[in-house]
C-alpha cells in the first residue's frame, strides 16, 4: 500500500448501515421504534444528519522493526507495550487512523431535551462505529486488489493495546486537521471519535490475533461477532 496520509470527509447519510450499530448500542430496531420514545429517536438522528459530518484521516507507514515491547516505524515513531508486536507480527506496513464526528460537542450542548440528548449521544457513537467499520472495509478492498489483507482494528485503550499509543497516533496523523484533538489525559475531542491501527499482512496469513479474546464483553458480546467495528 502506498505510504501516504489521506483525509476524507463524509456526510452522515453515507453510512447506510448505521441503524445496525444504533440497534446494537440502544436495543432499538428502527423499523419498530417503541411508542414510549415518541419522535425523539428520529429527531435526534435528523439533528445529527443535518449538522454533523464524519472526518477521517488515515496513513500507511512501513514497519522497521517489530519487537516484544515496541514496534518501530520507518519514520521512527513507535507503538509500545506488549500488544503492538503481537498484533503486527506478520505485517510489514501499518495503517493508523482517526475517525471523528465533527461538530458533535457543540450540537450536544445546544440540545436541551433529555431524551433527545440521550439518543444524540447514541447516534453519535453509532455513526463513529459505522465510519470505523467502513474504513476497515475500504482499506481491505484496496489491499485485496494488491493481493494483500489486513489484521483486525485495534484501538489504544482497548483490548490491552496501551492508551499511551494515542500520542504516537496523533503525532503521525495530525487529526487536528479534521477537528480532532487529544487532551492531556489522552482522551479525544470530540468524544465521538475512534482511533486505531491495522496491520497489512499477506492474504494467506490466517492466525490473526482476535480483539474478541481481549474484549470485556466476552461471551456476552452484543455484536455476536457481526457488525463489530473492530473486526
Ligand atoms: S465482536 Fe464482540 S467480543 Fe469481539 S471485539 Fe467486538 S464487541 Fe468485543
Amino acid at each position: 500500500m502506498k505510504t501516504e496520509r489521506i483525509i476524507l470527509r463524509k456526510k452522515l447519510d453515507f453510512f447506510e448501515d448505521v441503524n445496525d450499530y444504533f440497534q446494537r448500542l440502544s436495543g432499538i430496531d428502527m423499523a419498530d421504534i417503541p411508542a414510549k420514545y415518541g419522535s425523539s429517536v428520529e429527531d435526534a438522528r435528523e439533528k445529527a444528519v443535518e449538522n454533523l459530518e464524519i472526518g477521517m484521516v488515515y496513513q500507511c507507514d512501513n514497519i522497521e522493526t517489530a519487537g516484544e515491547t515496541e514496534v518501530v516505524l520507518e519514520c521512527q515513531e513507535k507503538f509500545t507495550g506488549d500488544m503492538p508486536g503481537r498484533i503486527l507480527k506478520d505485517a510489514r506496513q501499518v495503517v493508523s487512523f482517526v475517525a471523528s464526528l465533527c461538530g458533535y460537542g457543540e450540537l450536544a450542548e445546544q440540545t436541551e431535551d433529555i431524551m433527545e440528548q440521550y439518543f444524540l449521544d447514541t447516534w453519535g457513537s453509532a455513526y463513529v462505529e459505522a465510519a470505523q467499520g467502513w474504513l476497515g472495509r475500504h482499506v481491505l478492498a484496496g489491499l485485496k486488489e494488491e493481493g494483500m489483507s489486513r489484521t483486525h482494528l485495534w484501538s489504544p485503550g482497548q483490548h490491552q493495546f496501551a492508551l499511551s499509543n494515542q500520542k504516537a497516533l496523533f503525532r503521525l496523523l495530525k487529526p487536528e486537521d479534521i477537528g480532532c484533538r487529544l487532551t492531556g489525559n489522552l482522551m479525544m475531542v470530540p468524544v465521538k471519535s475512534a482511533s486505531g491501527i491495522m496491520g497489512i499482512v499477506p492474504e494467506d496469513v490466517k492466525d490473526l490475533l482476535l480483539p474478541c479474546d481481549f474484549c470485556p464483553y466476552g461471551a456476552a458480546c452484543p455484536a455476536s461477532k457481526r457488525g463489530c467495528a473492530e473486526l
